[in-house]
């Protein structure tokens, strides 16, 4: 096509160089075309002139003479000779006296004046008077041939055209030649072009010539290499974007992998309130058919493509219109579906550039199981998990709003204590489960005897309590009757065997006996013995005669019981394993004091007989320093044993300067601050949050570690846990003993196990009797275990080898219990 274009235009040049050149000829031929005609005609009128005196001459005498004969041959003569067309002579009578090639009979043509005309016509015809000396004789007609003047004319036409021809053959020769060696240069531009059009870029072309076909091909390199520069950067910016396309596609299928693989419900929308995305999770929160195709559509309708139905629509639209109208995050807003389920959603708009609002993010959540779980925690705050009575928890606060009510509105009510009076000898001889299903049944009974406003609540074991409002003694009395009677009846059958239970009940009246609660609640308490020391089965008012004695006594001799076990050496510290959930390897011990008998030291008193009474007394202090100092000696000499836990009461960190103590003793013993590891129950932690939180945190600073004991058992467990910044938790055995049968205690396991987890807490779980429970706590995340099943508590543990068993028989001052 191109070179079409160069062909034509070289051939255009020629052609326009050589119509002006043929034009040019064409008038230089017709010009000497009339510049040859008019000398011919000049030429013809001469000869005619020098003829005229000839002919005369030869013709007038023999015309005088009229000789014919002459004549004739003489005219014939003058045509033959003179390019003479024809001779007609006529006497000066007019009678034709001779002719030569012209018919005598034809008319002469007339005579023309002029001389020869500047025409086609090829005969001049004349006259010429025939005269000899003055007298005229004749005249003769004649017509001269002007053939030789056309002739002699074409000729040099014919000549003339040759020589143009001639002329414009070469010019065209010589212009195409001209045309061709001016075109190269642009012939090869062409086809440099046409490579660079192929992406061949080769070396630039050479300028030869200074004209302006060289500054084109100057034009044309620095055109062409900018051209291959610019295609350069273009590859090169393009191989970046690759690269970045292609990191932009993995972010994006990581992004995509990690929204797909989210339990939350996720939809954008764009500006226009158009879905962009949804998350799979998103389609199966709102149970959204597989396939349907959300992106697109108006946002707001998601729910008319989803199956459930709002429970409070209403609801649902307004809280819409409010958050859209935000900028801002929304609160968590709670969707109620009327299949029970619960989705929590919360929106907040996306910004783009310039802080500019390109969309909005909406997430969703079924929180449904979370609900349940939380109230189930809750409940189980409150409740009682074997009996579903409230717990002590509940009863102390039922209490202390009945206290405060009756002072206001000088109102009476009475306290009702009782337990079973066999229990210990059921549950000892058959078994824990034996025992449980007993408390179910008497809380069922006595459930069924008291009234609405009447609050019954399991303290803990088998101690169970009712509060009755506005209660006079003969209520509270005939209801102590109906409780003592109800329980009596129950009929047990456990392993073959019927047995019968029985229960004392005590009671203390509002405001008689007490206004503050712990005075009521230890008069109740002092009733209820005193109903055991009258025979059992049977109630009791309380009566401050007999309280006295008794519990007084009592308390005196475990008081000198603790202070002579503390002067003559007689407390002993046993050992028991906590061991990895998983791996199941020692991970380190805890210390369990006990303290022996003074007239037989082989009998050993479990510290329930004797620790709250030492907490009362104070004595506890001392105890907890006895051990700790035990402790500190066996972690001396077995320095392979990890770590040892201790029991530290509640009094006993209330005494400033125990944790500078403790530091002081692991110091001096070289023992590693961390190996020792302080117990604290929960109950007493929370009871003061700020001793225990001040406690705590000097242990941690001097390296001990500190573990919550009992955890659960306390109110708000959880709530707590912010507070007291302990690196362990030991779950309460009373969640743990019975777990694989007890779904609520599952629940609350899992729950405690999971939040420690997320606080970065390690977990305990004590109690650990079987196989199957171990497995469970394992499963449910839980790190450590401790229980029967792995060991019990002992003086000589396999972990403190033989070294040990010298250290705590050194120490302990006699042999080891079995
Ligand atoms: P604790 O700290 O919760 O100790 C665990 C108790 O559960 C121990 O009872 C242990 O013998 C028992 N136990 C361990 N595994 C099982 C099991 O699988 N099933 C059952 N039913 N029980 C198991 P122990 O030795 O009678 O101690 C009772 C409580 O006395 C301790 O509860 C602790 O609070 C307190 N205590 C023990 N030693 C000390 C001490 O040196 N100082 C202080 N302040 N309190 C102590
Ligand atoms: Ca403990
Ligand atoms: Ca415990």
């Amino acid at each position: 096509m191109n070179d079409l274009r160069i062909r034509s235009l070289r051939w255009r040049l020629v052609l326009a160089s050589v119509l002006v050149e043929v034009v040019l000829l064409g008038i230089l031929v017709l010009n000497s075309h009339r510049l040859i005609h008019g000398a011919l005609i000049e030429q013809a009128q001469a000869r005619l002139e020098e003829m005229g005196p000839l002919l005369n001459a030869s013709l007038a005498a023999p015309l005088a003479e009229r000789d014919l004969a002459t004549l004739v041959d003489l005219l014939r003569e003058s045509r033959r000779e003179r390019g003479i067309h024809y001779l007609v002579l006529r006497d000066h009578a007019g009678q034709v006296v001779a002719a030569a090639g012209w018919d005598p009979a034809r008319p002469l043509p007339a005579a023309e004046s002029h001389g020869p005309r500047d025409d086609d016509d090829a005969r001049y015809d004349t006259t010429l008077p025939i005269e000899l000396a003055g007298q005229r004789y004749g005249t003769l007609h004649f017509g001269l041939s002007l053939a030789f003047l056309r002739e002699a004319e074409s000729d040099l036409l014919r000549q003339s055209l040759l020589i143009a021809a001639a002329e414009v053959t070469l010019s065209v020769v010589l212009l195409t030649v001209i045309g061709l060696w001016l075109t190269r240069h642009l012939a090869r531009l062409t086809e440099a072009a046409r490579r660079i059009g192929r992406g061949e870029f080769g070396h630039p072309l050479p300028v030869t010539t200074g004209d302006e076909v060289g500054a084109l091909t100057g034009a044309f390199n620095a055109m062409s290499a900018e051209i291959r520069d610019h295609l350069r950067d273009l590859a090169a910016s393009e191989e970046r974007y690759r690269r970045l396309a292609g990191a932009e596609q993995r972010e994006r299928a990581r992004m995509g992998a990690l929204l797909s693989a989210m339990n939350i419900g996720i939809l954008f929308e764009d500006e226009a309130g158009d879905t962009v995305y949804v998350n799979p999770a998103f389609a199966r929160i709102w149970r959204i058919p597989e396939g349907t195709a959300l992106e697109g559509t108006p946002a707001r309708d998601f729910i008319r493509h989803s199956p459930n139905v709002l429970a409070r629509p209403d609801h649902f639209s307004r809280h819409l219109l409010q958050v859209t109208a935000a900028s801002e995050m929304s609160e968590s807003f709670e969707i109620v579906l009327a299949d029970g389920r619960l989705v929590s959603q919360i929106t907040f708009p996306v910004r783009g550039d310039g802080d500019r609002i390109i969309g909005r993010l909406w997430i969703y959540e079924d929180v449904t199981r979370e609900r349940q779980t939380a109230e189930q925690l809750i409940y189980l705050a409150e409740r009682d998990s074997l009996t579903g009575l409230y717990n002590r928890h509940r009863f102390q606060e039922e209490l202390n709003r009945m206290l405060a009510a009756g002072e206001r509105r000088g109102r009476r009510g009475a306290l009702l204590f009782f337990d079973l009076d066999e229990f210990k000898y059921v549950n000892d001889t058959y078994g824990h489960r034996a025992g449980d299903s007993m408390l179910i049944r008497v809380a069922g009974e006595a459930g069924t005897l008291v009234r609405r406003n009447e609050v019954l609540a399991r303290l803990g074991g088998d101690e169970f309590a009712v509060l009755v409002e506005d209660a006079d003694e003969a209520e509270a009395t005939g209801l102590a009757d109906r409780i003592v009677r109800a329980v009596s009846k129950i009929p047990f059958r456990i392993e073959g065997q019927n047995l019968r239970l029985t229960t004392s009940v005590g009671i203390a009246l509002y405001p008689d006996h007490g206004t503050a609660a712990e005075e009521l609640v230890s008069h109740a308490d002092a009733a209820m013995y005193q109903a055991k020391d009258a025979g059992k089965n049977a109630w009791r008012v309380y009566r401050p005669d007999l309280d006295e004695s008794r519990v007084q006594v009592s308390r005196m001799n475990w008081r000198d019981r603790i202070r002579r076990a503390l002067e003559q050496d007689l407390l002993r510290v046993h050992f028991q394993g906590v061991y990895h959930a998983r791996g199941r390897g020692l991970s380190h011990l805890e210390a369990l004091v006990r303290m022996a008998d003074e007239h037989d030291p082989t009998r050993l008193v479990l510290p329930g007989h004797f620790i709250s009474i030492a907490e009362q007394s104070g004595q506890i202090i001392d105890i907890d320093r006895w051990v700790i100092a035990r402790c500190v000696e066996v972690l001396a000499a077995h320095p392979d044993l990890r770590a040892i836990a201790v029991n530290v009461s509640a009094r006993s960190f209330d005494a400033p300067g125990l944790a500078g103590e403790i530091a002081d003793l692991l110091s001096r013993g070289g023992v590693e601050h961390h190996r020792l590891v302080v117990e604290l129950t929960e109950t007493a932690a929370v009871s003061d949050l700020s001793d225990a939180q001040r406690f705590i945190e000097s242990l941690q600073r001097s390296g001990c570690e500190v573990c919550l004991d009992d955890f659960g058992t306390g109110f708000a467990s959880f709530a707590y846990l912010k507070h007291l910044h302990v690196d362990a938790l030991k779950i309460d055995g009373m969640f743990i003993r019975d777990l694989p049968s007890d779904r609520d205690n599952q629940v609350l396991v899992r729950a405690i196990s999971e939040v420690a987890r997320g606080l970065r807490k390690t977990t305990i779980a004590e109690y650990v009797e079987d196989e199957e429970t171990l497995r469970m706590v394992a499963d449910m995340g839980v790190d450590l275990v401790q229980g029967y099943h792995l060991d019990v508590p002992r003086a000589d543990h396999p972990a403190l080898g033989g070294r040990a068993r010298a250290t705590a028989r050194a120490g302990a001052g006699g042999p080891p219990a079995p």
